[in-house]
């Protein structure tokens, strides 16, 4: 399994649709500061269903949306399309080829699409929840991410772990079971 490429419309920095691909092996993003490089992070963990605009670097979730620049009108939504390449079958999805869509209206509303059908974030969620890039996203570690967990209480680190381990997937829905 690897990412194949990764299309940003309205969010963040990226007003216009921008695509990048990749291969397998590894992808290097180069560019002066405040180019955009860790919101192409942001956006990775936003698609993947990450609900904390802290994650995101921003106050507010709405702050994914394109605020606007001196010479362009801020957007009324963010959309980002993850496709990962499945052919070994590492996620649970009769698939070879799968795309997941995230939107965001400024209302706060977000749309989820697994290869173009509405689906729940939950969904999401499962989907990816055993390939090694759950929503916590410990797999990005991204500026400054290193020190926090170097610092985490013993109980956050056990997060961390379980999550690697794939532990938390089942621990979540037993935690639904009991709420219902
Ligand atoms: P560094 O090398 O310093 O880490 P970077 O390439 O990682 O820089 P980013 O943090 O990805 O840079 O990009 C920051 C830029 O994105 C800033 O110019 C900021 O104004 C812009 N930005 C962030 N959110 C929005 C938004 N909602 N609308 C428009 N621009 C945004
Ligand atoms: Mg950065």
């Amino acid at each position: 399994m690897h990412l194949k490429s990764l299309t940003l419309k309205g969010f963040k920095s990226f007003a216009s649709a921008t695509t990048l691909r990749f291969e397998p092996g590894i992808t290097c993003v180069v560019g002066p500061n405040g180019s955009g490089k860790s919101n192409v992070l942001d956006a990775l963990r936003w698609v993947m269903g990450t609900q904390g605009a802290k994650d995101l670097r921003g106050g507010k979730m709405e702050d994914v949306i394109f605020a606007g620049t001196a010479g362009r009108a801020p957007l009324g939504r963010a959309e980002v399309s993850l496709t990962i390449d499945n052919s070994d079958g590492a996620l649970p999805i009769e698939y070879t080829e799968v795309s997941i869509t995230r939107r965001m209206f400024r209302d706060g509303a977000s749309e989820y699409e697994i290869n173009g059908n509405g689906c729940r974030l939950m969904d999401v969620q499962e989907l990816l929840s055993d390939s090694g890039i759950g929503r916590e996203m410990h797999v990005i570690v991204g500026q400054g991410q290193l020190s926090q967990i170097l610092e985490a209480k013993p109980e956050e680190r056990r997060a961390f772990i379980e999550e690697a381990a794939g532990v938390l997937k089942h621990r979540k829905r037993k935690e639904k079971a009991l709420r219902k």
